[in-house]
């Protein structure tokens, strides 16, 4: 009789220590690792800048952060008026080179690389064309056929120098201008990477207008999710959701800045051939790679290539993956998007896969 008492008296116990140590277990794996992620945002780069930090942090890590972005855009920007590239347009014609930052000199040779592998179709030197047209800014308006023609004749990537030896810049012809709006956010968000690495922050999402980049693994260790936007929808409405370890997803598309005239719409993406915005039976496309820079060029590039063509470029670079998605609201994958180790979840189901 004793013996069987002990034996349930030792069984009960049994259960309450397996028990516990079993919700102990599940505890300890739901705690979080470390603090809340904290968000701060900046209007910078003509754009709505937020940078979320999941590791600890100080204050300081975001001043630092927001601090190089507006070194970026000071450097960059053609609405500052002693940025290096306002600098290097106020002088086309004049024969005097501009010496660059190398911030400045990596970015304008990234896009001139991506204008030569688009065979000119992503273009720095759009800035006359895009300035005529004036979208996104209060401005906006269609320029006559004329003018178009005119402008055009001054979009050449080839006619812009470089002098190696003193990292300076010159464009030859009176009328031209670069214009760095398609590559500088990514080369912006990889550089606010490096600085929060440099201060030992290991995970973040860095958001440039869109342009995401995230940094690290989620503390949850489970993948990162990131909206794909849907362009023809406000900023923040996604049509799928991409989930993926450490990337850069940037989109490019019909829906960041446009106008509407005659239920005609005029999207900022500008065809270097005809001087109008692209038209390409694309309403955008997402780049999905390492690096937001590339992934900022060549979703410019892609849209303004087209489907088949833009396919083919990002193709071309390993371990790029993109979406494209079609004005008949269908989705192109590329290869490695499928079966890969970035998985698209539709959340709209207007859209179709092709
Ligand atoms: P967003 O700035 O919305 O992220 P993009 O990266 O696609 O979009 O860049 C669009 C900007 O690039 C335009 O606002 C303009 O400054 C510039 N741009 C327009 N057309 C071209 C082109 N064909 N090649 C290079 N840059 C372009
Ligand atoms: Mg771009």
């Amino acid at each position: 009789m004793k013996n069987r008492v002990s034996i349930i008296i030792s069984l009960i116990i049994s259960f309450f220590v397996i028990f516990f140590s079993i919700s102990c277990t599940r505890q300890a794996e739901s705690t979080p690792t470390s603090a809340a992620p904290e968000s701060e945002s900046e209007l910078l780069l003509g754009t709505s800048c937020r940078i979320t930090i999941y590791s600890d942090h100080e204050e300081a890590d975001f001043t630092a952060a927001f601090d190089r972005i507006r070194e970026i855009e000071q450097l960059m920007s053609r609405s500052i008026a002693d940025s290096e590239i306002s600098l290097i347009n106020e002088r086309a014609g004049s024969g005097i080179y501009t010496k660059l930052s190398e911030d400045t000199l990596q970015v304008l040779k990234e896009a001139l690389l991506i204008a030569e592998v688009s065979d000119g179709a992503f273009d720095p030197t759009i800035g006359p064309l895009v300035s005529a047209w004036g979208i996104g800014s209060d401005d906006a308006r269609i320029p006559g056929a004329q003018e178009i023609t005119d402008l055009l004749a001054y979009v050449d990537y080839r006619e812009v120098e470089i002098d190696e030896a003193s990292g300076s810049v010159l464009l030859p012809r009176a009328g031209m201008a670069l214009d760095l709006g398609a590559i500088a956010k990514g080369y912006a968000a990889d550089a606010v990477r490096e600085v929060l690495l440099d201060r030992g922050i290991g995970t973040a999402i860095v958001n440039l207008g869109g342009n995401v980049l995230t940094v690290g693994t989620k503390p949850d260790g489970s993948r990162w999710k990131i909206g794909i936007q849907d362009p023809l929808s406000d900023r923040g409405e996604y049509l799928a959701i991409a989930a993926m370890t450490e990337h850069a997803v940037v989109t490019s598309g019909v829906y960041e800045r446009y106008f509407i005239v005659d239920d005609v719409r005029y999207h900022h993406i500008l065809d270097t051939s005809t001087g109008y915005p692209v038209e390409s039976g694309l309403l955008g496309v997402s780049i999905i790679t390492e690096d937001s820079f590339l992934a900022d060029a060549l979703s410019t590039a892609a849209f303004s290539l087209g489907i088949e063509r833009g396919m083919e470029l990002v193709d071309s670079y390993e371990g790029t993956e993109a979406v494209f998605v079609t004005t008949d609201k269908e989705l192109l994958m590329s290869a490695g998007m499928t079966g890969g180790d970035i998985t698209l979840t539709l959340q709209d189901d207007s859209y179709t896969f092709r």
